[in-house]
């Protein structure tokens, strides 16, 4: 485990933008195509909130949000061709859908995707990442390394205050455009981001005990 240091955030989204929220009827659409999906589904069940596994176009449906979960990028990047999924979904956040991408599902939703191709694999070589876009930030893959990339922290996050943070094989942002607002770092690098509708996470807050995020989240799809 590493020790990280406290980093100020240059954002505050105001308290009552997540207190007292209800949640009841929410549904929340949880891409289950590959990764951590079934956590970030218990957690916002136990909010109050119904989940629906998105696997194929027809599950795009009725949603009041979508969570992109964390997991293997590159394959869930292929599976959202081969389902069908990629350009209905993209459309779905670009139009304003409420969108919560964590790490892997971070790298889907970012424009450009940095890592030199001295450090991609193989298969990436040969089908770089298909990723959705959405976000206006540059992200790098798997920034603190492919191995002994996995640490937990507790940093603050804008308007949310501390929050411990999971990482695992993550990507952290390097580069955001001047409208996307950076709600945490952590040593210096940028690890929250929010665009209009888009949370974008380098971390795991569903492998955490600590809901706030995922409540924050809900209260913006109740919109
Ligand atoms: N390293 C993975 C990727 O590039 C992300 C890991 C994660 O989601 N925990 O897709």
């Amino acid at each position: 485990m590493l020790e990280m240091q406290h980093s100020p955030c240059r954002f505050e989204i105001p308290q009552s933008e997540f207190t007292e929220v209800r949640m009841r009827n929410i549904k929340i659409g949880v891409l289950a195509l590959q990764g951590a999906f079934i956590e970030h589904e218990h957690m916002l069940t136990d909010l109050g909130a119904v989940c629906t596994e998105i696997r194929q176009p027809s599950d795009l449906t009725g949603l009041d949000g979508i969570v992109l979960p964390g997991g293997e990028s590159t394959v869930q990047g292929q599976l959202l061709h081969k389902s069908g999924l990629f350009t209905p979904l993209r459309k779905l956040i670009s139009d304003g859908l409420p969108t919560l991408g964590t790490c892997a599902g971070l790298i889907l939703m970012a424009q450009e995707i940095s890592n030199p191709v001295a450090d991609r694999t193989i298969q990436e070589k040969a089908a770089p990442t298909a990723h959705l876009g959405t976000l206006p930030v540059t992200v790098r893959r798997n920034a603190y390394g492919r191995q002994l990339s996995s640490f937990v922290t507790e940093q603050p996050i804008a308007g949310i205050g501390n929050h411990p943070m999971i990482f695992i094989r993550a990507p952290y942002i390097e580069r955001t455009d001047v409208n996307v607002e950076i709600l945490a770092k952590v040593d210096g690098n940028i690890v929250a981001v929010k665009y209009k509708n888009q949370i974008g996470l380098s971390f795991h807050p569903e492998l955490s005990e600590n809901s706030n995020i995922h409540e924050w989240f809900l209260s913006q799809c109740e919109k």
